[in-house]
């Protein structure tokens, strides 16, 4: 019998994560649920162990350096390699125009948004890069589009969150410069956008379902080996940059 693949999620006490979580233990795979608070994390796992899931809580707090070498380490002893990566964590300052942005909302968002997705995959790759499909995933958005960001006629255009939709463009660069350094082994780099999910970000006024908002992430996570590395997708396919 096929080695069970081991998955991390980060953020995946709730929300988007949880149901990734969610998706790739119904298809076998070992998911370790990231949570920066340790009973969340517990909680949630126990309702995926219910159903007969190989789920485990995994303390990760992606701003914390400690953090992510514990559960790092905690990795290597426990499962000794990484099949999937859903770099899913993510927060949203409601920070308003963006003349009136503060320096400490940018420095939030990016702490978690873009460095907390650096810190953790530099954690992770020495155990990704033993497995023979290594698949890591970023959770972007469509904010994240400076294309469609850019365009009037696009309905992404009125929404101008700097933080927030800049640490989603320096997301998807982040997803290409990784993807290119890892272009010559088995491990594909990709942004998901998931659409407008209702969650806890939006204070549940997403149209989307996180069933929904999770298919194209746990897609890119499963890709087969002659999937694409380096893209940037939603449900219908490529988005623009
Ligand atoms: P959510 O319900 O607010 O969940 C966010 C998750 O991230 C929570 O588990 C949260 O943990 C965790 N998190 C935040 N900071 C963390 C940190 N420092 N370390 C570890 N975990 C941390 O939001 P969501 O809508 O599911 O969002 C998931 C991802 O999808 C995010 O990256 C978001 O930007 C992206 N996204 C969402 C939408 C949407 O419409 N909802 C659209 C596009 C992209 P706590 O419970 O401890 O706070």
């Amino acid at each position: 019998m096929a080695e069970r693949r081991v998955a991390v999620v980060t953020g995946a006490n709730k929300g988007i994560g949880l149901e990734i979580a969610h998706q790739l233990a119904r298809m076998g795979v070992t998911v370790y649920l990231g949570a920066r608070d340790e009973a969340r994390g517990r909680a949630a796992a126990e309702k995926l162990r219910a159903e007969g899931l190989d789920a485990r809580p995994l303390s990760l707090d992606v701003t914390d350096e400690r953090s992510v070498a514990a559960a790092a380490a905690l990795l290597e002893r426990d499962a000794g390699r990484l099949d999937i990566l859903v770099n899913n964590a993510g927060i949203f300052v409601d920070d308003g125009p963006p003349s009136r942005v503060s320096a400490d909302s940018l420095r939030r968002t990016y702490e978690t948004n873009v460095f907390g997705v650096v810190r953790v995959t530099q954690a992770l790759l020495p155990l990704l890069r033993r497995s023979d499909a290594g698949r890591i995933v970023n959770m972007s958005s469509g904010l994240g589009s400076i294309t469609q960001n850019s365009d009037p006629r696009s309905p992404f255009a009125a929404v101008k969150c700097l933080a927030y939709n800049s640490s989603k463009s320096a997301l998807n660069a982040i997803t290409v410069q990784f993807a290119h350094e890892l272009r010559d082994t088995p491990i594909k780099v990709n942004a998901a956008d998931p659409g407008y999910v209702a969650t806890d970000m939006n204070r549940h006024q997403g149209v989307r379902s996180v069933a929904q908002g999770a298919a194209t992430p746990v897609r890119l996570a499963t890709l087969p080996s002659d999937g694409p590395t380096g893209g940037y997708f939603n449900d219908a396919g490529s988005v623009p940059w």
